[in-house]
């Protein structure tokens, strides 16, 4: 039975200066290892042969309508402007229009190089295929934007990274894959042309109510200030916040070195490769307005006279610290049970924080426990959290309403990353097992009871360390 798929794609149609027309480099052994379904019923695709899902979602065979391509872009990485990157190995097989109305690209993940591969073989590995797959449906799971993990299979060849290791593709879904660095190619480039046009395309597809160029710098911004508020809220680094993974429709993407605090200090940074600490925990918040300062000067070169849009742009982000800090506050009110924090509810949720980085405690679980009534036990300083309790007990009214509203905004369960290691390590000698135990528990983070999960790794099982792998 083959696959079909309802596409129809608007990005294939926008001029050829926005990518290249490629079809995957087909692989030797397709194997599919997971297949989303819940996920493929929203987009409409059809009940298939698990050969048939193997083949499309390793890129040997392209199913009908699809018109792949890969999508050209240019980024910031780590602060320095790099003209021209692009979809290196992935490729937009195309889009589809969801039941929920929703329209969404579908992209494979590790199918083979393109003309931007540079020196990269266009290849993945297992590793980074269920990294992103766990990790992505994961953030779905915690109600945070993000793109989502379609299928993931086995190439059934070798990819030679510092040892040889088994390949994968990952099909990725996302509302789409503009990113800020989209339009900084065309804006580097002096293209106004098709930075009008792909302007046009983003408020089109995105922020239909936007209106030009600096209504979508303002939606863009929200949207972001939002995610990274909902980020900082469950003690997620995303680890690479080029500008080139950082997207227009607000959804996270490009699951690299990322990992969740287990210990909270706000300093953590886990990239082996963030050696000045650029992406760490308590950074993200100033660097995505850094981001949204680069699609702002992007989008004035749009303009016959940049010049005179120079200060509605700077207004627009210059609103994003405050922004960012209401939702954060949001966020952390609703995680010590408070629907309506005030400014200085900020207070108590900074008291808070330093008394937990004072002793390392553990992020998600002291939240989990402060939500049911059990986080003096997580504190060596019991007096210290006495104190702070008092003032909490104070403040909210009622604290059996405070803790129905604390256990929504409080999960029980993040990926830790000594588990996906674990997982990965597993599922590179066969074993898949603790792959679909950590789905399962994941899918259900505010409720789970799988307590081996929940808990911290011990000294012996901390993962300091995360690599791109890529
Ligand atoms: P990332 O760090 O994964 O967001 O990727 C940054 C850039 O490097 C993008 O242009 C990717 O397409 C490209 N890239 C990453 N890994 C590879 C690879 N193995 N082969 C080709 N290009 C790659
Ligand atoms: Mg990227």
């Amino acid at each position: 039975m083959t696959l079909t798929a309802p596409f129809d794609n608007t990005y294939a149609r926008l001029p050829a200066a926005f990518y290249t027309r490629l079809d995957p480099k087909p692989v030797k052994a397709p194997q599919l290892l997971v297949y989303n379904e819940a996920l493929g019923d929203i987009l409409g695709l059809s009940a298939a042969s698990e050969e048939a899902q193997a083949a499309v979602f390793s890129g040997v065979s392209v199913p009908e309508g699809a018109s792949p391509l890969a999508q050209l872009y240019a980024g910031h990485q780590f602060g320095s402007f790099n003209p021209q990157l692009g979809d290196g190995r992935a490729l937009l097989l195309g889009e589809v229009v969801g039941t929920d109305g929703i329209r969404r690209d579908i992209q494979l993940k590790g199918s083979g190089p393109t003309p931007y591969s540079r020196m990269g073989d266009g290849r993945a590995w297992l590793g980074p295929v269920l990294r992103e797959y766990v990790v992505s449906e994961a953030m779905h799971a915690l109600g945070i934007p993000t793109t989502r993990a379609l299928a993931a299979t086995l190439t059934g060849e070798d990819i030679i990274r510092e040892t040889v290791l088994p390949g994968a593709v990952l099909t990725r879904v996302a509302q789409s894959h503009l990113r800020v660095g989209t339009f900084q190619v065309f804006a580097h480039r002096g293209q106004r042309a098709e930075l009008k046009q792909l302007t046009d395309y983003a408020i089109e597809r995105h922020y239909p109510e936007a209106d030009g160029p600096m209504g979508l710098l303002r939606e863009v911004c929200k949207a972001q200030a939002d995610l990274v508020a909902a980020w900082m809220s469950v003690g997620f680094i995303h680890g690479v916040m080029n500008t080139d993974n950082c997207t227009i429709s607000g959804e996270t993407i490009d699951y690299g070195p990322c990992a969740f605090i287990d210990d909270y200090h706000s300093d953590t940074v886990f990239s082996s490769i963030d050696q000045t600490g650029r992406y760490a925990y308590s950074n993200q918040p100033r660097i995505i307005v850094w981001n949204m300062a680069q699609l702002a000067t992007s989008l004035l070169q749009q303009y016959d006279d940049p010049q005179s849009m120079v200060a509605a742009a700077t207004e627009i982000v210059h609103a994003m610290p405050a922004q960012i800090e209401a939702a954060w506050l949001k966020r952390f009110g609703a995680k010590l049970g408070l629907a309506n924090p005030t400014p200085e509810d900020a207070a108590m949720v900074e008291r808070l924080l330093a008394l937990m980085q004072e002793e390392g405690a553990d992020f998600t679980n002291t939240f989990d426990a402060l939500a049911r009534g059990e986080a003096r036990d997580q504190f060596l300083d019991r007096d210290a959290f006495d104190l702070w309790a008092k003032d909490w007990r104070a403040r909210v009214a009622d604290e059996d309403t405070a803790q129905a509203l604390m256990q929504q905004a409080s999960p029980r369960i993040i990926p830790r990353n000594h588990r996906i290691e674990e997982m990965i390590a597993a599922a590179v000698a066969g074993d898949y097992a603790p792959f679909e135990r950590l789905m399962q528990a994941l899918a259900d983070p505010f409720n789970t009871d799988d307590a081996e999960l929940m808990r911290a790794p011990t000294k012996e099982q901390r993962v300091p360390a995360t690599f791109c792998g890529t």
